[in-house]
């Protein structure tokens, strides 16, 4: 970026992220270039964002036909992409749920905590109102979520105070233990993304979901990064073979363009006037979110996921210094054996690959869903470089 820019953003823009200040300048695909022409394979697509890649044309050409009809208009009306949007997301989950859009993670995990509270608010005679959530979880920056999120250091008391009724577990397995009259949901994501791409076990779920759905406690899961095919299936909770009560959607959903959504079984549980927003479920957004999902179906990008996740899986676990590599689909972490994760994400960059570190030895990659096996392929190459280069190995 030239130096007049990056001190405007220094001196006007809210200091919240440790930027790094490349300016892209054009994207095609899963590659995005700088304002010096310089060509660098995305792996990080926005963070799981750019479901279908930067300048999608079947994306863009939707966006710009529903902008320049009708921008917005207030959910005091019905709205065409928005009913039709819902009804896809119905059909893809395979759920019998109604959903409600908001416009980010954030917003969607805090509309499904008002839910949770609803439910324990009017289907008991004692109020249920605990949530229980895991531990290195994320579920957003408002003040609820920060409260539900499981990493003390987010809980800081700069914020205080904060909601009641959060706790949080290091295990599945304890989370049983500390249910008590007042839990009225579990909140958890099948693979924690920010906590390093960190998947729980199958079966293990499986029987809490089972366990919740017996005691009346809700299942919620925050699919806000692992939702709309990142994993290979539409849901995580697909992918689980688990029915959760609320699932919320963000990132991949609008493929860039910011939407949320709370997708819930509890069909009837808020009434007019319970919840809302100004921009949720806006035409522009619906329409993006529905030409992303239809591209990834004419595009027939859901077999390649698998096919190039696999790959990558099996590649980078050869790499000298990656210790471990796990994830789905094209939500992969690894564990580096050193704390060079920094270095390395600045390496990789210098070379023509932008890579993620969620932690001090952790990388997260999540490349856009149509990235081509040939550019997996060179962004091995690139990572085995960058970290022979790291590492000394
Ligand atoms: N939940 C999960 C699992 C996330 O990964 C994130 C963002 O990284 C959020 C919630 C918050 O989403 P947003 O940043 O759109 O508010």
């Amino acid at each position: 970026m030239n130096e007049q820019l990056e001190q405007m953003d220094k001196e006007y823009v809210l200091h919240t992220y440790a930027r790094n200040y490349v300016n892209f300048t054009k994207g095609i695909n899963a590659t995005l270039f700088d304002d010096k022409n310089k060509d660098y394979i995305d792996f990080t697509s926005g963070i799981a964002v750019c479901s279908v890649g930067h300048g999608n044309k079947r994306v863009a050409d939707k966006i710009y036909e529903q902008i320049s009809n009708i921008t917005h208009i207030s959910n005091l009306y019905g709205i065409e992409p928005q009913a039709k949007l819902a009804k896809r997301l119905k059909e893809l989950s395979g759920y019998d749920i109604r959903t409600f859009f908001s416009n980010s993670g954030a917003e969607a995990n805090e509309g499904a905590i008002k839910i949770a509270r609803k439910y324990g608010e009017t289907k008991f005679e004692n109020k249920k109102y605990k949530v229980i959530t895991l531990e290195h979880s994320f579920h957003g920056r408002t003040i609820t979520t920060v409260k539900a999120t499981g990493q003390e250091s987010m809980h800081t008391p700069n914020f205080a105070p904060y909601p009641d009724g959060f706790s949080y577990k290091s295990t599945v397995a304890e989370v049983y233990d500390s249910i008590d009259e007042q839990t009225v949901a579990v909140m958890i994501e099948l693979v924690q993304g920010e906590g390093g791409v960190q998947p729980f076990e199958k079966q293990e779920i499986q029987d809490l979901a089972k366990f919740l759905k017996e005691k009346e406690i809700l299942l919620i899961v925050d699919e806000v990064q692992t939702g709309v095919y990142r994993t290979g299936e539409f849901l995580a909770s697909n992918l689980y073979e688990i029915e959760p009560d609320i699932v919320t959607l963000a990132k991949g959903l609008g493929g860039g363009v910011p939407i949320g959504a709370i997708m819930t079984k509890l069909k009837d549980i808020f009434s007019p006037g319970d919840h809302g927003s100004t921009f949720g479920g806006n035409p522009v957004a619906t329409a993006a979110a529905l030409a992303v999902i239809s591209s990834i179906e004419k595009e027939k990008i859901l077999s390649h996921v698998d096919e190039v996740g696999e790959y990558l899986l099996t590649e980078l676990a050869l790499i000298p210094g990656v210790t471990e590599v796990r994830g789905a689909g094209l939500l992969i972490g690894l564990t580096l054996n050193a704390p060079v994760a920094k270095a390395l994400t600045k390496k990789c960059q210098d070379l023509g690959a932008l890579i993620n570190a969620p932690g001090d030895s952790i990388i997260r990659i999540a490349p856009a869903l149509n990235v081509s096996m040939k550019q997996a392929q060179k962004f091995v190459v690139i990572f085995s470089q960058a970290m022979k280069e790291v590492s000394h190995v």
